[in-house]
């Protein structure tokens, strides 16, 4: 005999399957939800700095996770010195791991192309999380550019079921492409930053980034107790070379005193072209002797042998240096008029020198002086 069913019993079983269907959709919602954040989160990141610490410390934070690092191939260390110009000095990154290559990394670490989820062995996932102790469990996320394995996001856990190998991986494989997307967009956005802070005519850093690093290297003098000094330099009757050979001939002359100036500059010290002819040398952590030193070596170098200018024609040039320098207290902050300062009183410097017969160096009034 066929059992007859109660139809409310039977709505009673929709009704609860309903309700754990629901559930589960308002889960994935939410996990929806939370991915799209924290993908969002790593788009807005303005650089790479920023980026990096989103990564090692946002994603940390929003997973729960014990550490997360991120392994990047960098052979022509380009990203780390694009890390260095965008910010100036590299802040602490202490879970960005950079390497020539990627080789060795894991047992099977380049043949990766999806997330891999598991426990962690120290002889096979140490290289991932350097100095890193107590990890239970790990994913592992690969950033690729077109095809090809550029490095990776790696989470750590303490808890050894936080990642198993059955662990499901598409929102961490979205979350991978994101970051690649990311990573590409700063990366580009510094490279065009560091082309828009070089001169093309002599190849050396223009006045944008002069005043950049001008306003950290006060900061640091301030944080540090040191002097910053700095010369200006400025070619004597440059416009009598124009004049007389030519504007070509006058590029020509510029470039050669450029790399002059350049051939005397420790690779510490901040040089750029300031202006047409002028040129500024920044001297971190030094004393004014040191600069006038270095400002004599300079003056020497140019004048040391004439500069050829075309049709067999040669011209002895010569500059004029203005020094000028400070130390800001510890609690100075107002960095942008320190330097404004600092300038305007080795350009006075550099204006007596040029009114006092040229071809030689003055110092500058101290601190607090009005230029
Ligand atoms: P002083 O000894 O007083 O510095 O005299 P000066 O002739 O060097 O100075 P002045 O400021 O009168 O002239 C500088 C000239 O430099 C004028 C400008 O046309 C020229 N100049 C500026 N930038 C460039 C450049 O990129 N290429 C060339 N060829 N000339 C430039
Ligand atoms: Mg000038
Ligand atoms: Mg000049």
């Amino acid at each position: 005999m066929r059992q007859e069913r109660d139809p409310y019993r039977t709505l009673d079983l929709v009704n609860q399957k309903l309700d754990l269907m629901t559930d589960q959709v308002d889960k994935n919602m939410e996990i929806f939800r939370r991915s799209q954040e924290r993908e969002l989160e790593l788009l807005r990141a303005a650089d790479l700095q920023a980026l990096f610490r989103t990564i090692t410390c946002y994603l940390r934070e929003s997973y729960g996770l014990d550490r997360v690092t991120v392994v990047i191939a960098d052979p022509d260390h380009e990203v780390r010195h694009l890390l260095g110009v965008v910010n100036g000095e590299p802040g602490p990154l202490p879970d960005v791991h950079f390497v020539d290559a990627l080789t060795g990394i894991t047992p099977s670490y380049t043949a990766l192309r999806q997330p891999w989820t598991g426990p962690f062995k120290a002889a096979d996932h140490q290289l991932l999380f350097p100095g890193i102790n107590g990890i239970g469990s790990i994913a592992i996320i690969p950033l690729i550019h077109q095809g090809a394995l550029f490095g990776s996001i790696n989470f750590a856990s303490p808890d050894k079921d936080r990642f198993t190998r059955q662990h499901a991986t598409d929102f961490l494989a979205h979350l991978g492409v994101i970051a690649t997307f990311a990573l590409e967009n700063v990366v580009n956005r510094a490279r065009l930053l560091r082309s828009g802070f070089t001169d093309v005519l002599t190849g050396w850093h223009n006045r944008r980034y002069l005043q950049m690093r001008l306003t950290e290297e006060l900061a640091r003098a301030a944080r540090d107790s040191t002097c910053l000094v700095a010369l200006m330099i400025d070619i004597d009757h440059f416009k009598r070379v124009n004049d007389t050979w030519g504007h070509a001939a006058g590029d020509r002359v510029l470039a050669e005193i450029a790399q002059r100036i350049e051939s005397q500059v420790r690779a510490s010290d901040i040089a750029a072209r300031y202006g047409g002819e002028e040129f500024v040398v920044l001297m971190p952590a030094t004393t004014t002797e040191a600069g006038t030193r270095l400002a004599e070596r300079i003056r020497d170098a140019v004048a040391a042998s004439p500069i050829e200018v075309g049709g067999n024609q040669q011209v002895t040039i010569t500059v004029s240096i203005g020094i000028a320098s400070t130390s800001p207290d510890r609690s100075a902050r107002e960095f942008k008029t320190l330097g404004e300062s600092l300038l305007a009183r080795s350009d006075v410097a550099l204006y007596r020198a040029k009114s006092e017969g040229r071809d030689r160096i003055v110092i500058g009034g101290a601190d607090g002086d009005r230029p």
